[in-house]
């Protein structure tokens, strides 16, 4: 399927040192920049996103009177990758970064590793763990270890499988520290102007469902804004809502692989998408997606773009359109 142009409108200390039963591991995950003001009391929550530039002038001007996508020709690219019943995206930004979201189960490890070298890449500047779940960690182990990377976040979860223990080893074997992420939390540090890219989420530091940790991340270039909700829950799409946070986006990578667990009605019209996409594994032990969950995102306009149906899924965008290509029908 290939789609036609459209104009878009538009673990910290506690995470599990005990369980990781290794008082090394500890030195692994960020503690100092986590608790720095700079985060806490500072730059985000201060002022930069809830009262200046991005809210008053996307509405009032600069992107519509001074952005002019035919000046650029960098474009950004979105994968979605096809890793069965799973999680996995690559962002590439115009000023040639790169952002890993998830890695998918462990089984998808190396065609994860194949799939961003086919690119020409040997080095991942940003790695988000949404959570600790093997169908979004498992294949980052092989990813850790097989490129450069410039820093890698997750959220403060708990968790004690070997999966996770074995992902926090390889972590440590290549000397970088985990820098927990939350709503707000910078994570792209790139100065290009036409490019934001926030955390929505966790805004609580305690859930009952590991998957309502997800690091949710939203994407805009331009005009152009991608969501990506991990397996982020109802619970976590309520707080969103109730912190008024502006969840709206032309392609969401829909929350927890479609299931009924997430992608309540009241979030998927605040969310207003042109196309829903669903990283599943065909004939999935889970029953994902849900056949009502796929019939609210249709109602609200959305295509359902799915990975066991379509393979890989690529968007491109230069800010001002965007293409979406798949691998398969
Ligand atoms: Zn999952």
């Amino acid at each position: 399927m290939k789609t036609k142009k459209l104009t878009a409108l538009l673990l910290s200390a506690a995470m599990c040192f005990s369980l990781c039963g290794c008082d090394s591991l500890s030195r692994i995950l960020d503690d100092n920049r986590y608790d720095d003001y700079y985060y806490d009391d500072g730059y985000y929550n201060d002022g930069y996103y809830d009262n200046g530039y991005y809210d008053n002038g996307y509405n009032n001007g600069y992107y519509d009177n001074g952005y002019q996508s035919d000046q650029r020709v960098p474009n950004l690219v979105s994968h979605y990758i096809d890793v069965g019943q799973g999680d996995c995206e690559f962002i590439e930004f115009p000023d040639g970064e790169t952002m890993l979201i998830d890695a998918g189960p462990t089984s998808s490890g190396s065609e994860v590793v194949r799939y961003i070298r086919n690119l020409g890449y040997s080095r991942i500047d940003y790695i988000v763990a949404t959570h600790p779940h093997e169908d979004h960690i498992g294949g980052m182990k092989k990813v850790v270890e097989s490129f450069d990377f410039g820093s890698i976040y997750m959220p403060k979860a708990e968790t004690n499988t070997l999966t996770y223990e074995n992902l926090l080893t390889a972590i440590q074997k290549k000397n970088k520290k985990i820098k927990t992420a939350k709503a707000k939390t910078r994570i792209v540090t790139s100065s290009d102007s036409y490019l934001k890219v926030e955390t929505l989420a966790p805004n609580s530091s305690s859930y009952t469902d590991l998957n309502d940790y997800s690091v949710v991340i939203k994407v805009t270039y331009g005009k152009v804004r991608m969501l990506y909700m991990g397996d982020a829950g109802k619970d976590s799409e309520n707080e969103m809502l109730n912190k008024n946070y502006n969840v709206s986006a032309d392609v969401v990578k829909v929350g927890h692989h479609g299931s009924s667990s997430a992608s309540t009605q009241k979030f998927i019209n605040s969310v207003g998408a042109q196309y829903a996409i669903m990283s599943v594994g065909s004939d999935n032990d889970y029953g994902h997606p849900n056949s009502q969950t796929i019939d609210r995102w249709e109602r609200s306009g959305a295509q359902v773009i799915r990975t066991d149906i379509y393979g890989d899924i690529v968007l491109t965008t230069n800010g001002d359109t965007f293409d979406i290509d798949t691998e398969k029908n």
